[in-house]
């Protein structure tokens, strides 16, 4: 029996909605019973892409993280279903029955990674599926990830060696986007955004002109990263801890060593760090 999961790569998520759309588009006023009853017009997000603002201006970012469901071992949704109405397939689907959910609201609110919507049409919860009923007409996508361009989407079946799922998942560290809520997600993902650090060098003899190709190291939390300022002078470090106490130091011929101590409180963006001459 398989094991189907999706592995999604924030790194390669530009947030262009594919997924959602599709995911739209197959489920839109479609039933599929018994995997899933139509989704309504509004306010349902079964393939929901998050858009996370990241830094300060001026050197602000965003970040996408689609969230469908995790299809979870222990499914706190199932938990609070009664009467069997949730239930987790042999191959790790978590599943709402349309029918036997009708009229349970509590399993909407069961759901920690709010991906559960209520329909108020029909009185049923809704949720991703996975597009069970394509697998189990032997397609080999959900809707999502057959859809999405940049391949920040992965499904396949873990117990396969040979599928592309199995091999990624064995060659990059894989976390649940909610590793605190201990329900076993089967939705894995890399690169989840941490917190950055950025500047700009300038020369502060030369009319604050920028600092290109400057020597820029990060140490601290067991790191111990190197870069180069970029034309502009600019550098950055990305994936930093939480509350993580760090040193960046700058060094450039000609000028004197600068050392800055800090701690990721939240993404920092130094501003311009002068370097005098010696
Ligand atoms: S993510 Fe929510 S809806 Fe999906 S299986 Fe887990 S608890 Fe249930
Ligand atoms: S289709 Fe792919 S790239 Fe586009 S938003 Fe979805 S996951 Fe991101």
């Amino acid at each position: 029996m398989a094991r189907y999961s999706i592995l999604i790569d924030i790194a390669k998520c530009n947030g262009c909605y594919n997924c959602f759309l599709a995911c739209r588009d197959e489920y839109y006023g479609n039933d599929y019973l018994p995997y899933s009853a139509a989704q309504p017009l509004n306010g349902q997000f079964w393939m929901q892409v998050k858009e996370i603002e990241r830094g300060v201006y001026p050197k602000p970012k965003v970040s996408y993280i689609p969230t469908p469901c995790m299809h979870c071992e222990t499914a706190p949704c199932m938990i609070a279903a009664q009467d069997g109405a949730v239930y987790r397939r042999d191959d790790g689907i978590v599943m709402i029955d349309p029918q036997k959910a009708h009229g349970q609201k509590g399993i909407v609110n069961a759901c920690p990674y709010r991906v559960i919507y209520w329909n108020e049409d029909t009185q049923i919860p809704q949720k991703c599926t996975m597009c069970a009923h394509r697998l189990d007409e032997g397609e080999t996508l959900p809707r999502c990830v057959e859809s999405c361009p940049t391949g920040a989407l992965v499904f396949g079946d873990l117990d396969d060696p040979q599928s592309e799922i199995a091999r990624l998942s064995a060659q990059v560290q894989t976390e649940s986007l909610h590793p605190e809520f201990k329900t076993g997600a089967s939705v894995q993902y890399v690169g989840i955004p941490r917190r950055f650090v950025t500047g700009e060098i300038v020369f502060s003899d030369n009319e604050s002109e920028c600092a290109p190709n400057v020597k820029v190291k990060l140490t601290g939390e067991g790191q111990d990263r190197e870069t180069v300022t970029d034309i502009f002078g600019d550098f950055e470090f990305e994936g930093l801890d939480k509350n993580g106490t760090y040193v960046v130091s700058v060094e450039a011929d000609g000028y004197e060593p600068v050392e800055i101590e800090f701690t990721m409180l939240s993404d920092i963006n130094f501003g311009e760090i002068e370097l005098d001459p010696k």
